[in-house]
């Protein structure tokens, strides 16, 4: 099958390298060239309002997908007039807008962190009244890897995020004092069947992914049905085709769901080595009509990103059972340039790779 991708970064780069493993091809559509996806498949550039150009893409595909959520919703309903899109639009566009993706949580009987939504100073200030303090306030859209957002601790913080954030709709939700983040990665076919990863354990660092775990470690059953039960209502709600993940506070075996990325995601970059099938190859099989492939684990897994500059790699090849991935990306601060995998993840071998990411 010719599969589009719509964005041409790392996880177009990861997908398509699954996906030519299936015996498909690949087209990307980027705003420019993506350093990532070079030499693999073909690239059209142009904007995501060209629908001529758009529609020249959509010739060349059989089905279209995306690796990216800040795709224009109207773009991805464009170009289903032409071919088919999944996932479905409607959880882009329920990704999109963090004041919908509550609302849409919400009402599937799921809890989320306290939030009210914020248009005006005096409707931020009374947003944070009825929410309560510490709060964390984020723009309703266009937020990522910790852009966008901003703690409140008391009233006086209030004034100063205002003018950093309120020239966008905005959405204030309570600070949860969670014990552990996790995530739930699951794959849904155009058939209905779902098939669920391991529970991840996530660590941010300066709001930034740097640390996964997956299985996530000493997780109760209880949790464990908890997450599946979350993200089967929701792939199912939305007739949903392909992966989605959910990332959830764990508030001493609460789950508060944070928000949904409808697509692969950072925290199952690890399936690539410790799964049986890999995030991106279930993702490429259910948007090709494929049977979904096993998601049971084959080893333990622990990946830490590489972000900014590239660390030395030689006391880290040393380790065994390691796997380094290169996205062929430049160095540039704050961007997601590799990941590290190790499936034997001793203390032992995690502070050589601590160690290399901290001496850059
Ligand atoms: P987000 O972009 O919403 O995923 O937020 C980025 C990171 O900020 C999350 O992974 C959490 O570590 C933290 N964070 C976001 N919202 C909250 C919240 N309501 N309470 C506590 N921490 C939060």
């Amino acid at each position: 099958m010719r599969i589009g991708i719509l964005g041409a970064g790392q996880l177009g780069r990861m997908l398509a390298q699954a996906g030519e493993r299936l015996g498909h091809s690949f087209v990307f559509y980027d705003l420019t060239p993506g350093e990532a996806t070079q030499g693999i498949g073909t690239t059209i550039t142009g904007g995501f309002a060209e629908h001529e150009k758009l529609a020249v893409f959509a010739g060349q595909c059989d089905v279209i997908t995306y690796e990216f959520e800040n795709i224009p919703g109207d773009t991805a309903r464009f170009l289903a007039t032409l071919a088919p899109v999944s996932p479905p639009p409607r959880a882009l566009e329920i990704s999109q807008d963090r004041l919908r993706e509550k609302n849409f949580f919400t009402e599937l009987g799921f809890e989320t962190p306290a939030f009210a939504p914020a248009s005006t100073k005096e409707e931020l200030y009374d947003a944070c009244d009825r929410v309560g303090y510490p709060c964390v306030i984020k723009t309703r859209q266009l937020g990522y890897d910790g852009k966008g957002q901003a703690r409140a601790s008391a009233k006086e913080n209030v004034e100063r995020i205002w003018s950093e954030l309120g020239s966008t709709p905005l959405i204030v939700e309570a600070f949860v004092p969670f014990s552990r983040e996790l995530s739930i990665i699951g794959a849904r076919d155009s058939g209905g069947s779902i098939v669920v990863y391991p529970l991840a354990h996530n660590i941010h660092v300066s709001g930034i992914l740097h640390r996964t775990e997956m299985p996530a470690p000493s997780v109760p059953p209880e949790t464990t049905a908890r997450a599946h039960a979350i993200i089967t209502k929701i792939l199912n709600a939305l007739e949903y085709v392909g992966v989605l993940t959910i990332e959830l506070f764990d508030l001493d075996g609460r789950l508060l769901i944070n928000e949904l990325a409808p697509r692969v995601h950072n925290s199952g970059h690890v399936s690539l080595d410790s799964i049986t099938t890999s995030q991106f190859e279930n993702h490429i099989r259910a948007v090709s009509g494929m049977p979904l492939g096993s998601t049971a684990p084959l080893s333990k897994g622990v990946m830490y990103n590489i972000v900014g500059t590239f660390p030395s790699f030689d006391q880290v090849r040393k380790l065994p059972r390691t796997a380094v991935h290169l996205y062929g990306k430049s160095e540039r601060a704050g961007r997601k340039i590799g990941h590290i995998t190790l499936l034997d993840p001793t203390p032992e071998a995690e502070a050589v790779v601590t160690q290399a990411l901290a001496e850059r």
